[in-house]
């Protein structure tokens, strides 16, 4: 049988991206051939230590060999400075902008674990969740048209405001992409076999998230745009709400087992996906793809950046004890995104077992495993 041949791009930026996107590669290349694919892989940078060696934090090099060579590509992670440094802009904002990756698919599911003091396990107990928040990735505040204003003449003076734009395009395409990602997630319920752990869902629903009380033109339009896409007649099994993000939030926390699919706007979405991740037991499990067509060949071909939630996590970076399984899981999602649903059906089991045995945790998770630890025991799995 001729193997497919998979191109993918590492960018592993700043602090821990660059402990767990070697991993990523190493899961790559230890699937079974009996799958029939191959890999090639491209070095690539981005970041804020390339922006202090270069200049740019992603230089041109980058989004061509993406662009030009790549079929998907895992990202890491990236320092983002909290006060302003002149010049530099969030490289992973850029990429999803240039390469129009115009959806952040974030799964978040409790982790079944026999270990009792895994704070996975405890976090499962508490509130079982199985959900998907699919967030638009190109517009809303990260549009980043910010301007600040000097007005000694006024009172309160100088003031800074911030563009917070929101398309029918966006908005009608985003939550096309939830309809579709429900209807999936209903098709993997119904073909499960009679023996796997039931599903707490018995139906797809999609909830829209906005704040249309308060911005009725931005949020307004998302909302409506929103329904209109989920009124397709291919969407008549699924069911539609939506919900204001504050009384959302307070909602998540208490029954997140309600949630199926989520689609929110850029920032909601941001927001409510690092809340999500609490509820799982640590940032270190949840994984996201960037998923557009912006790759090579252009088309409609669709093209994945796998990018594990977390971010660069200087509190742990360099000390070996990253959790490497929202990596995993992240090479696993950009796999099914390029057609490969069995090689990520196999990643996700070997991370399942892993966690299911509770044996080799890494510390977020109550464990003293190492992110070398992890990752072996993972591979032996696979
Ligand atoms: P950045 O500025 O890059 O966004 P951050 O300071 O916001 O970083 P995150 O990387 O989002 O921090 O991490 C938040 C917390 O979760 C930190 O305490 C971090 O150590 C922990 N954490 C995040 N990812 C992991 C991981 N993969 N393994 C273990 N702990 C993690």
């Amino acid at each position: 049988m001729a193997s497919r041949v998979l191109r993918i791009g590492l960018i592993p930026g700043d602090g821990i991206g660059r402990e767990v996107i070697p991993a990523g590669r190493r899961i790559l290349e230890a699937l079974p051939a009996s799958l029939g694919l191959k890999f090639e892989f491209a070095d690539l940078d981005a970041g804020f230590d390339t922006f202090k060696a270069t200049g740019a934090a992603l230089p041109p090099r980058t989004v061509s060999v993406l662009r030009g060579e790549c079929d998907g590509a895992l990202f890491g992670a990236v320092s983002s400075p909290t006060s302003p440094v002149k010049g530099y802009s969030s490289p992973i904002v850029a990429l999803r902008k240039q390469l129009d990756l115009y959806a952040n698919i974030r799964p978040v599911k409790s982790v079944r674990s026999r270990n009792p003091s895994s704070s996975a396990a405890s976090a499962a107990t508490a509130n079982p969740v199985d959900m998907v928040i699919v967030r638009e990735n190109t517009e809303d505040l990260y549009v980043k048209e910010e301007r600040t204003v000097d007005r000694p003449d006024v009172e309160g003076g100088r003031y800074a405001e911030a563009i917070k734009r929101i398309s029918e395009r966006a908005s009608s395409r985003i939550a096309t992409m939830a309809g579709e990602i429900a209807l999936q997630r209903q098709k993997i319920r119904e073909s499960a076999a009679p023996s796997s752990p039931a599903s707490i869902h018995s139906r797809p629903l999609v909830t829209i998230t906005h704040k249309s009380n308060v911005l009725s033109q931005t949020d307004g339009l998302f909302r409506a745009t929103a329904h209109a896409a989920l009124a397709d007649p291919r969407f008549a099994g699924v069911a539609v709400e939506d919900q204001i993000v504050d009384s959302m939030v307070y909602k998540l926390f208490r029954q997140p087992q309600d949630y199926d699919v989520i689609v929110a706007p850029n920032l909601y979405g941001d927001i409510l996906s690092d809340g999500a991740a609490a509820l799982v037991g640590s940032l270190g499990l949840v994984p996201s793809a960037n998923v557009g067509t912006g790759g090579k060949d252009g088309g409609d071909k669709v093209f994945a950046i796998g990018e594990p939630c977390h971010g660069s996590a200087p509190d742990i970076a360099g000390r070996g004890i990253a959790n490497p399984i929202a990596t995993l899981r992240s090479v696993a999602l950009m796999l099914s995104f390029l057609g490969e649903a069995d090689a990520a059906a196999r990643i996700d089991a070997a991370v399942d077992a892993n966690l299911a045995e509770g044996e080799l945790l890494s510390p977020d998770l109550g464990g003293k495993a190492t992110t070398e630890e992890v990752v072996q025991d993972i591979l032996r799995r696979l």
